[in-house]
């Protein structure tokens, strides 16, 4: 049987930018939990023999602590991606001289952790702009993977914001983007091409579910499975079948989240999904995964992008701030 094909790719999204985002204290000491979710991801992706993308934050990749353990992403096969460096969720309120910096001192890390310079790129909390597009374009990026194609995203900022205590007027203001805006929801599925100041950037968008523009990224699917394991599947067997029917080849979103669980770490608790044990939910990912495998072939996001160039040109668009 012929698969078409699905690119999955895992934002390596550390303790502390989420620390970061939610306005919690101690996130300025960075900590890290990379040294146990690296690993057991690792773990579960070699015994399906699937290599996928992992988009990795620049602070991360400069702390020498990390080193041994990012380096295991790329000897074992992954693609590494860049997801900025300050993992700072209104990145597309950045100049371009900020912008140009990000990008640069989180290539030069990855590349000194992992050995690989990275081609790809997510912004933080889907954040873009066309400034951003602009510098991705000049620095030779092969694809950006940051818009997230959903309404809901401004139903997932206020509840984050609504458990975040300690965030300033001004801190908030920051975050009024965050996950991305109502306009999002109408953005295409499909990859297309943005314009940019020095030609074409290859786009592909986070699959949502075709048609009603909702999440199917696996934190998602694990925070229905938190009501009902057989309504996860549901829910996920009907994207998969409504991908297919529409010839929509899926980009799946992973999170170090879905690996990890209450026995973990505690300090994340106000993530509905955080508040479960890590078995019951690996168990359902298995499922998931297992569901994905019976339909698609799966692989890293620069496969996906090859895939696309060489068959088709994707539509153009412009990008708006
Ligand atoms: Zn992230």
């Amino acid at each position: 049987m012929n698969r078409p094909i699905a690119s999955v790719s895992l934002d390596l999204d550390n303790l502390w930018t989420y620390m970061k985002t939610h306005g919690d204290t101690g996130w300025a000491d960075y900590p890290s939990y990379l040294d146990i979710v690296v690993p057991r991801t690792l773990d579960i992706l070699k015994q399906r023999d699937w290599h996928i993308t992992w988009f990795i934050v620049g602070k991360d990749a400069e702390e020498p602590k990390h080193h041994a353990v990012l380096k295991q992403i790329t000897e074992q096969g992954h693609e590494v991606g860049n997801h900025s460096y300050h993992h700072e969720p209104w990145l597309h309120l950045y100049s371009e001289a900020e912008i140009e910096a990000e990008l640069a001192r989180t290539e030069a890390a990855i590349e000194q952790a992992t050995g690989v310079r990275p081609t790809g790129f997510r912004g933080p909390g889907y954040s873009y702009s066309p400034t951003l597009l602009n510098v991705l374009s000049r620095r030779g990026y092969a694809y950006d993977a940051s818009t997230f194609p959903t309404f809901l995203g401004p139903i997932a900022r206020l509840y984050y914001l609504a458990s975040a205590k300690n965030l300033s007027a001004e801190e908030r203001e920051k975050r009024q983007k965050l996950f991305g805006t109502f306009r999002d929801g109408l953005r295409p599925l499909r990859p297309y091409m943005w314009r940019t100041e020095t030609g074409p950037l290859l786009e592909i968008p986070v699959t949502t579910m075709p048609f009603f523009k909702v999440p199917i990224h696996l934190s998602y699917l694990l925070y229905l499975g938190g009501f009902s394991r057989t309504l996860a599947k549901l829910y996920w067997r009907t994207a998969l079948t409504l991908c297919r029917m529409t010839g929509i080849e899926l980009s799946l979103l992973l999170h170090p989240l879905d690996f990890l669980g209450s026995d973990d770490t505690d300090r994340l608790s106000f993530f509905p999904a955080m508040k479960r044990p890590a078995a019951g939910k690996l168990k359902l990912v298995g499922e998931l995964f297992d569901m994905l495998e019976s339909a698609y072939t799966v692989v890293p996001m620069r496969d996906h992008a090859n895939a696309i160039l060489a068959r088709t040109t994707p539509p153009i668009m412009y990008a708006e701030q």
